[in-house]
């Protein structure tokens, strides 16, 4: 019984069993992966999915989230989300919604943790200036750079550059980054998670652009979405400011978390569907109900003209990017500014991506640093 008890945990057998028994038949099952691009030897005791999260997790690129920023730079209070609370709350989101669905938690969480781990400092602000920077070098996207880091940038293992993940945690970062050219959809899981980033920051957005008083709670009577939820949790009572505006980014995740599964198993039922590769080769099958889109939309739109653009944003915007502006200049007249080892990359893949890759890496705090060392001083 003892060797028979091993043998089955050897196997990889529990992480099979435990999916036989709780995902659907359209989950991507831990079994039926396609491997890696380099050949490794199986784990006893963690599945492939769950070996790319814990990878994920231990790279420098998903450590230095906690000091980039996700809209609000730190300077404007410790309050609001940064790049790496904002990235939890997107994995929990996305996590609930998997179990509800019966798809791979596992893989969903993967893909969660490594969707943001490409951007710059500065947020957006950043990645136009640099993509501004390389526009005669392929341009720069954070998705595209995210794939970048587990591909070839993260050097943590003598047997392979990147982190070697499952093709299928690769394949949903991929579908982010050509998302406008792509026809055909990605797995449920990467919709899944595509799904829950739009859900966390429509909600935290809001709540963090009222607790740094860049909005206040008259300017969104007109949102439709938020009187709802409003209705929803007062239940005519009189609540605080405070507290009316953190029961309403609550109540505004279950709301969408609610109308997403709805509508999502309503099309699944409809379309019959009994494998992960049938979902891949149909429309995109997990979203929101027409109704729900359109109130997404409205609050959208009200948070671009009210809070992206609002003129503290835009001021501390325009300093950070003429900051890393200066900071690529300066690298390119001087590339002996360099850490070593980028100056030897540079010579394989040029000055240009070389300056890029290393400014994308950087922390707000270490980029405002190296602009005081570099330019200031
Ligand atoms: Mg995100």
């Amino acid at each position: 019984m003892a060797d028979q008890s091993s043998e089955y945990f050897l196997a990889l057998q529990p992480v099979a069993d435990r999916e036989r028994q709780l995902l659907a038949p359209y989950a991507i099952r831990s079994e039926d992966t396609k491997g890696r691009k380099y050949d490794e030897s199986v784990q006893t005791y963690r599945g492939p999915f769950q070996r790319d999260r814990d990878r994920i997790i231990h790279t420098a690129a998903y450590r230095r989230l906690s000091h980039k920023t996700q809209v609000f730079t730190n300077d404007l209070g410790d309050y609001h989300r940064n790049r790496l609370t904002h990235t939890l709350e997107v994995c929990s989101i996305a996590r609930t919604i998997a179990r509800a669905l019966k798809l791979n938690e596992d893989l969903v969480e993967a893909m969660a943790l490594m969707h943001d781990i490409g951007h710059p400092p500065f947020g957006h602000s950043g990645e136009d200036v640099l993509d501004a920077c390389l526009v005669n070098d392929g341009g720069f996207s954070h998705n595209r750079h995210a794939l970048r880091i587990v591909e070839v940038l993260e050097q943590r293992y003598p047997d392979f550059p990147g982190l070697n993940l499952s093709l299928e945690t690769i394949e949903g970062q991929q579908f982010r980054a050509a998302k406008k050219d792509v026809k055909l959809s990605p797995s449920l899981e990467a919709q899944v998670v595509d799904a829950a980033d739009s859900i966390a920051y429509d909600s935290h957005d809001a709540d963090d652009a009222l607790e740094l008083n860049l909005l206040d709670l008259s300017q969104l009577r007109n949102v439709a979405i938020w009187n709802t939820a409003v209705e929803r949790v007062s239940e005519g009572r009189e609540l605080s400011d405070v507290l009316l505006r953190r029961a309403v980014a609550h109540e505004l995740i279950d709301m969408q978390v609610q109308d997403l599964l709805k509508n999502t198993v309503a099309k699944i039922e409809k379309m019959q569907l009994d494998s992960a590769d049938q979902a891949k080769n149909l429309r995109p099958i997990v979203g929101h109900s027409k109704q729900m889109m359109n109130q997404k939309n409205d609050l959208e739109s009200f948070l671009l003209q009210n809070v992206y653009r609002h003129p503290s944003v835009i001021r501390v915007r325009d300093s950070a990017q003429t900051a890393l502006r200066g900071l690529f200049a300066r690298l390119q007249y001087d590339p002996h500014l360099l850490p070593k080892s980028f100056i030897r990359r540079s010579e394989e893949i040029g000055l240009q991506r070389t300056i890029g890759d290393y400014i994308a890496g950087m922390t707000d705090r270490f980029a405002w640093q190296e602009y005081a060392r570099l330019i200031e001083s």
